[in-house]
């Protein structure tokens, strides 16, 4: 997998914020616009209808890789998250009480920001995937690619910071851990 180029990251910034005021192109905007589409279903689990909570959050799919990526740093998913589900996991960092920011340093929290960001950039794309070209990605297919695409990413986004690969995967914070 190649670089990540800052015109890819710049796109999936806009993602996010589109996605997190609910105007990607998911059916049921589509429907609602009185676009005829084959199905209202989510292209991924066949059986809800694609919100972008649903798809985004919800889906057994997409609920699984939040976990996995959560579990990966060693935090928990929220729980309960209401109607802007999407949104809490997306400023999960920043809704962090201080105290707990704390505990942390900045360029740890920083990263696991960009992670959540390309994790929501990715499976947008893998949705657009499985629409466009009927091809399927588990959740441990899209967990890995986070994890290379961020670590990718990261690399070359911080100078400073000289991330091995092995400590990325097995230890994230570590990995970010700035001596
Ligand atoms: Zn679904």
């Amino acid at each position: 997998m190649g670089k990540v180029g800052s015109k890819e990251g710049q796109y999936y910034g806009v993602m996010v914020w589109r996605a997190g005021r609910d105007r990607l192109a998911t059916r049921v905007n589509l429907d609602s616009r009185n676009i005829d589409l084959h199905s209202i279903l989510c292209p991924v689990c066949d059986t809800e209808i694609e919100s972008m909570e649903h798809l985004m959050v919800y889906c057994s799919w997409s609920n699984v890789i939040w976990n996995k990526v959560f579990q990966w740093w060693g935090f928990c998913l929220p729980q309960n998250m209401g109607g802007n589900a999407f949104l809490n996991i997306i400023d999960f960092v920043r809704n962090l009480s201080p105290r707990i920011k704390a505990s942390f340093k900045p360029l740890q929290l920083r990263c696991f920001e960009a992670v959540l960001f390309t994790s929501a950039w990715i499976m947008w794309r893998s949705r657009n995937l499985k629409v466009f070209t009927d091809k399927s990605q588990s959740s441990v297919e899209v967990f890995k690619e986070i994890q290379q695409l961020s670590y990718n990413w990261i690399s070359c986004r911080c100078k400073i910071l000289s991330v091995n690969w092995d400590v990325w995967i097995d230890n994230p914070l570590e990995a970010c851990r700035l001596y």
